[in-house]
């Protein structure tokens, strides 16, 4: 019988990314995957800490597996990812003594090492491995795919640059190879990322840059489409833009975090840009792309933060009305400027309102966009099946949902009529039968 394996995930896209490349190192060993950790001989815990309510969670988790291991003590737990941080600490050890292993985010080969001892089950994969586990192969188009590590800023709220270390991009030729191979295993849609991927390849020995990345991407056989997140407002170079605006394969999408729009919180956060620069940013996203979908992070209740503040981030949220919107409330992170500078002063329950407030004009925003885009066509790389309904995503990333005659597959592209829109969600009918 195969061993079995069980990972949990927790937080952004580079933790799932890097549970995939575990997965598949373990599947590549003979491991074979579980729904359910009780099942599992190897269990691995994937954290995040950007905020309190992640930390909570892998602290839950955590507990959960402590009482398994008194149960089944043969069972090897691995705790990886930000809560582990780039040098596990000898604390760490003291507080989970219950823990087999300890892996820095995006390097899974303690715990390879760790039951190579243990078993044979350890040893180096086959010099063809898949860089896909077998038990999603066949079944996904989207593969996330990590080009740069870590991050060099220094934003006062964010625990990352501690946690991940300082930014160290991957080499062009290594993830082109690695796209290729995607490419080969049934992927069409590849999210390269990073922290702030708009610098990739500038710590590189050989420059670099991600223009001259994503064109090399789009590129490869196979793949239908590229997107790239997550970007920093200082960072869009115009080439850039006129290589997303030149290459159809390269969606219009942008992730670009604002945070607030106080220029007071702005400068307290460290981020390095005014309220007004971001808004010609946007401008210039615009004037080079027409049709590119904007999205943003927000952080409510920063410390000082007063209405007046926030008030300022409501009205250019209202004003840009990017396409969507993620609104976090603020939670101290110890270890940064702001959790060792500034109080955590403004309540709670104000943080919740200044959220939802949020998210109600975005999600008017967002109804309001999408229904414009009734009676149009859009072109959907077709991702699987929810409900009877056949779903993927357009190039700006709206998920759109439709029915058809049943021939569609995952990887298909088509060209839908959009017949009604709401907040998160487009639906349609294929305009042409069979195009893919
Ligand atoms: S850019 Fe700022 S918010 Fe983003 S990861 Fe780096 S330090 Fe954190």
């Amino acid at each position: 019988m195969k061993p079995k394996y069980h990972i949990w995930t927790i937080g952004c896209q580079m933790n799932a990314a890097d549970s995939r490349y575990l997965a598949a190192a373990l599947e590549d060993r003979g491991f074979e995957p579980v729904e359910s950790p009780d099942q599992a001989g190897v269990i691995v815990l994937n954290t995040c800490v950007v905020r309190q309510k992640a930390e909570d969670k892998a602290h839950a988790r955590l507990g959960i597996l402590r009482r398994l291991k008194e149960k089944k003590p043969d069972t090897v737990i691995a705790l990886m990812g930000c809560l582990v941080g780039v040098n596990p600490s000898r604390d760490l050890q003291r507080r989970f003594p219950f823990v087999d292993v300890f892996l820095p985010p995006s390097q899974p080969g303690a715990l390879l090492d760790y039951l190579r001892t243990r078993t044979s089950r350890g040893n180096p994969p086959p010099a063809t491995a898949s860089l896909l586990p077998p038990s999603i192969r066949g079944h996904t188009v989207i593969a996330q795919v990590p080009v740069i590590f870590g991050c060099s800023l220094a934003c006062s709220f964010c625990v990352i640059p501690y946690r991940r270390g300082p930014e160290r991009s991957r080499p062009r030729r290594e993830i082109v190879a690695e796209i290729e191979s995607l490419a080969a295993n049934g992927i069409r849609e590849v999210i390269l990322l990073g922290q702030i991927i708009d610098r990739y390849g500038l710590d590189l020995a050989e420059k670099d840059d991600l223009a001259s990345l994503l064109k090399a991407v789009a590129a490869v056989e196979g793949i239908r489409r590229v997107r790239f997140l997550t970007s920093h407002p200082n960072w869009i170079s115009d080439s850039l833009l006129e290589t997303v605006a030149g290459e159809e394969r390269i969606c219009p999408h942008f992730e670009i975090a604002l945070q607030s729009g106080s220029d007071p919180v702005l400068e307290r956060m460290r981020r390095g840009y005014t309220a007004d620069e971001f808004r010609r940013l946007v401008a210039r996203i615009r004037r080079f792309i027409p049709s590119a979908a904007i999205h943003t992070d927000i952080i409510v209740g920063f410390p000082g933060e007063s209405e007046e503040d926030f008030l300022a981030t409501h009205r250019i949220i209202e004003e840009l009305r990017f396409d969507k919107v993620h609104v976090a409330a603020y939670s101290p992170r110890p270890g940064t400027l702001a959790a060792l500078r500034y109080p955590d002063d403004v309540p709670s329950d104000e943080k919740a309102r200044r959220l939802a407030a949020l998210e109600r004009v975005q999600n008017e925003i967002q109804v309001r966009k999408n229904e414009t885009l009734i009676g149009s066509r859009v072109s959907v790389l077709v991702e699987g099946r929810r409900n009877g309904k056949c779903f993927g995503r357009t190039p700006q990333d709206r998920l759109t949902f439709f029915t058809d005659d049943g021939s569609l597959r995952p990887g298909d592209e088509v060209s839908i009529e959009i017949t009604s829109a709401g907040a998160h969600s487009l639906r349609g009918r294929p305009a042409t039968a069979g195009q893919s």
